[in-house]
């Protein structure tokens, strides 16, 4: 089966660089038609990153400085008209017209907006796209979500939420296998030694700065009452659930109301940095997880759960369908009190209705996010789940 399931993956991968060919195609030739296509929003996608640059235009009359805008605790850098359509209005730069698109000097990448450090100039290769291409970001730089188009993944800067571009997995470009294409128009770059200067400088400024990527931290106590004019952030919970190949579970979970993002992983096992293939030997422990961050004003932990035992077979132990192993298992890694209740509630109501719940009722542990290829895997490949099925039963 496992073999069946790679089979499945390099032919999705193939299909992948396909429709990538066709979209950059398509993006070269209509700019234009594609900046305004932009901004008709769907009602129903996720806008949870479109906050910090909503919420910063209406606070604009905070502005320190002609540089800079003040918002949330952080310093955004204030937009040009042009950076502004693709951070904020999620456009994209014509091919071939952005200053990093070959540029290959020795340094970090950053976010044009929050400063924040996105991509080693170690990961940048030759991809002829058109854009600055990367095959790895810098760990926990990087938010994705599904794009309004509904099949490709969107990257934004996890600490500002501006759009990047997008990400493609299986061209085979680099070993890694994932292409981060990026505005330039998105990005700063810091060469290698004026990074190292930079980071000195900030050391011997601020005594207590332990960590010296936080220089934007300096400027915030030179802010007095900076909690006045800004908006509380939109809440948030977090929630894992495990049902088997990770892929089909987030296909559904990342399309329920109120959903912001979802990340495939590993947890439940004993195992340190697991990789897909340590996980497949089915010997870490280790169950294919999701990881659901949502708004609980929009939806509930309990609607939630309910999706997850109403898309696999909860009656299947260590298995779903041809995925056989400890790895598949039906869990709820629960992060609360509260979840643990709802879940026990849940496998009850089951139980009543003459299921035979093998669902797992576990305490979570530490979620280590899968590799790159896994994520968004149904969306990327413009493939449909095969494990996986919704059927009512709440
Ligand atoms: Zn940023």
């Amino acid at each position: 089966m496992r073999r069946n399931r790679h089979l499945r993956m390099r032919r999705g991968m193939a299909l992948a660089a396909a429709l990538t060919a066709v979209v950059l195609t398509v993006e070269a030739a209509l700019p234009a038609a594609r900046s305004a296509k932009v901004e008709q929003r769907p009602a129903n996608t996720a806008v949870l990153d479109d906050r910090p640059a909503a919420a910063g235009a209406a606070i604009a009359d905070t502005r320190t400085d002609r540089m800079t805008i003040y918002k949330g605790r952080e310093m955004y850098r204030e937009l040009t008209p042009q950076e502004e359509q693709v951070i904020v209005r999620k456009g994209t730069e014509p091919p071939f017209s952005g200053q990093y698109n070959t540029h290959f000097e020795k340094g970090v990448y950053t976010c044009r907006r929050c400063g924040a450090e996105l991509f080693e100039s170690s990961s940048k290769f030759r991809s002829d796209c058109g854009w600055p291409s990367f095959d790895d970001r810098i760990p926990g730089a990087i938010k994705r979500q599904r794009d309004r188009d509904g099949r490709r993944t969107e990257v934004l800067c996890a600490k500002c939420g501006a759009h990047l571009g997008h990400l493609f997995v299986g061209e085979r470009f680099t070993p890694k296998n994932a292409r981060y294409c990026v505005n330039s128009i998105s990005m700063d770059f810091i060469p290698a030694e004026q990074r190292t200067q930079k980071a000195a400088a900030q050391a011997a400024a601020s005594p207590d700065a332990s960590n010296p990527k936080s220089g934007i931290s300096n400027l915030k106590s030179e802010i007095s009452n900076p909690q006045s004019a800004i908006p509380s952030p939109p809440s948030q919970e977090r929630a894992l659930f495990a049902s088997g190949c990770f892929w089909g579970t987030e296909y559904y979970i990342q399309r329920a109301p109120g959903v912001i993002s979802t990340t495939v992983g590993y947890t439940g096992g004993r195992t340190e940095n697991p990789t897909y293939k340590q996980v497949c030997t089915g010997r870490t422990g280790h169950a294919e997880t999701v990881e659901v961050i949502f708004d609980p004003s929009k939806t509930s932990y309990e609607k939630l759960a309910k999706l997850f035992f109403e898309t696999h077979d909860f009656t299947q132990l260590n298995r779903q369908g041809p995925d056989i192993g400890t790895q598949y298992r039906s869990a709820i890694f629960y992060l609360t009190d509260e979840q643990k209740q709802i879940a026990e509630r849940l496998t009850q109501q089951l139980r009543e209705k003459g299921y035979n719940v093998k669902t797992e009722i576990t305490q979570a542990g530490k979620f280590w996010p899968a590799e790159d290829y896994h994520q968004d895997y149904y969306n990327t490949t413009g493939k449909t789940p095969y494990c996986h099925l919704y059927r009512k039963i709440f």
